[in-house]
């Protein structure tokens, strides 16, 4: 093979493409029931957009991006999230100001350069949704009750929902320090990414994900006992929303997101039916990203999820054979004129607004009929010599094997009933 896909990517092939379909449609459905409009913006963006709001210390900016030149020499990024983009284009289109509520949604390609396994690509995909204008706990917890129900509608179980807050500007750096003293007599025995992230942003520890690392996270100080009077205040008003809402969650006090942009409210779904990479979808509140990129201060919410993870759910559950990829007529024909009373017919069938084919290989009769079974026909329609003289041909049901003679005027009113 001379070829090959990109290590960390994938073709999505079209046996596939009918549940990534399903997928993409329960997403749209959903974040329309919760009120949120679609957004697309370009899938790079200035370097700075990504650099500055997803934070230097980050695993994403500082080793994932993909960043090159233009031929103008312009650094441009193929975005590894799309939040910083469609702050970029709120404020670009003055969508977000301190009185508008705007409430997004996005689906599509985000690319980082990660060490691919199960669950983990290069290229992958998220529907995510944000909301600008509101630091009020009841949208914190409308958005984790939306997460929720988008995965119940794709029909993923064992979900278990984490909650946490990670402070704001003000009481972060408290929490900074007292993460320093503790991680500082184990710094030895911490990975080399951990005794880099000891020194430029001891939080993103709390994120890393080798076991031996784990170990001391597990006993590190919580966010919780060091949150301000106004961080415990709002965190316990998502909390009491939840439960207003009756969506069951559970306090994780070691949860933080791998952006740097993140305040208060942190969530992940995470579900039982994945292996390692167990996360189906991250988000939290980001009150200071609108004014650090430039707009007023506009507080804001969102999160995303991951699809590949929701398709190895949905197929390891073989749910994809429900979704078949079938086509309701296909047109047999024998002989080169009846071909192309075939294509009329088909060119009827199409305008009707039923799927149909025909052959285009020269195959013989019985060749035909295996081909209209493996595309999954419906019906078959067979046209021969006799056929063309009587206008009119036998329709075999492929389902039940059921064969009729139909005329030719009247093949279309058997589909449109
Ligand atoms: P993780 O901890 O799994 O790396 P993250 O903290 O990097 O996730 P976010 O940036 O918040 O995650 O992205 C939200 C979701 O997107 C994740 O929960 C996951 O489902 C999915 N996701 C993130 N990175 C990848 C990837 N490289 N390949 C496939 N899915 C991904
Ligand atoms: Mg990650």
């Amino acid at each position: 093979m001379k070829y090959a896909v990109p290590r960390g990517t994938k073709d999505i092939l079209p046996d596939d493409t009918p549940l990534w379909q399903f997928i993409e449609d329960t997403c749209r459905e959903t974040f329309g029931l919760f009120n949120y409009r679609e957004i697309r913006t370009p899938i790079f963006e200035a370097t700075d957009v990504f650099t500055r709001s997803i934070g230097y210390t980050t695993d994403i900016v500082k080793k994932e991006m993909y960043t090159f030149p233009d031929r103008k020499g312009r650094s441009l990024t193929l975005r590894p999230e799309a939040t910083a983009s469609v702050v970029r284009a709120g404020l670009e289109n003055n969508l977000i100001t301190p009185d508008n509520l705007l409430k997004v949604y996005y689906l599509g390609p985000m690319f980082r350069y990660e060490r691919p396994q199960a669950g983990r690509q290069r290229q992958f995909h998220q529907a995510g949704v944000e909301a600008f204008g509101s630091a009020d706990p009841a949208l914190d917890a409308e958005m984790i009750q939306l997460s929720v129900k988008l995965f119940e509608r794709l029909g993923l179980k064992e979900l278990e929902v984490d909650i946490n807050s990670v402070g704001c500007k003000k009481c972060q750096p408290a929490y900074r320090e007292a993460l320093k003293k503790y991680f500082e007599s184990n710094l030895a025995n911490l990975c080399g990414d951990c005794r880099q992230r000891f020194e430029l942003n001891p939080l993103r520890i709390l994120d890393c994900k080798e076991a031996h690392c784990r170990k001391y996270i597990e006993q590190a100080p919580a966010m919780v006992d060091h949150l301000d009077a106004e961080c415990k205040a709002h965190f316990s008003q998502v909390v009491g929303w939840l439960d207003h809402l009756l969506v069951k969650y559970k306090i994780n006090d070691r949860l933080v997101r791998g952006l740097d942009y993140y305040t208060r409210t942190a969530f992940e779904i995470v579900s039982k039916q994945l292996g390692a990479q167990n996360a189906v979808c991250g988000g939290g509140r980001y009150d200071d990203l609108v004014e650090e990129m430039g707009g007023k201060s506009v507080p804001a919410i969102g999160f995303a999820a991951g699809l590949e993870r929701v398709v190895e759910i949905l197929k390891a559950e073989s749910r994809q054979s429900k979704i078949e990829n079938r086509i309701g007529l296909f047109i047999a024909t024998i002989g080169d004129e009846a071909r192309q009373v075939g294509f009329h017919l088909l060119t009827k069938a199409r305008e009707k607004g039923i799927s149909a084919d025909i052959d285009f290989q020269g195959k013989s009769l019985k060749a035909q009929m295996k081909a209209a079974d493996r595309l999954g026909a419906r019906y078959v329609y067979i046209i021969g010599d006799d056929e063309l003289k009587n206008k009119s041909a036998v329709l075999k049901n492929m389902g039940t094997a059921e064969q009729k003679e139909v005329s030719f005027g009247e093949l279309l009113s058997v589909f449109v009933k």
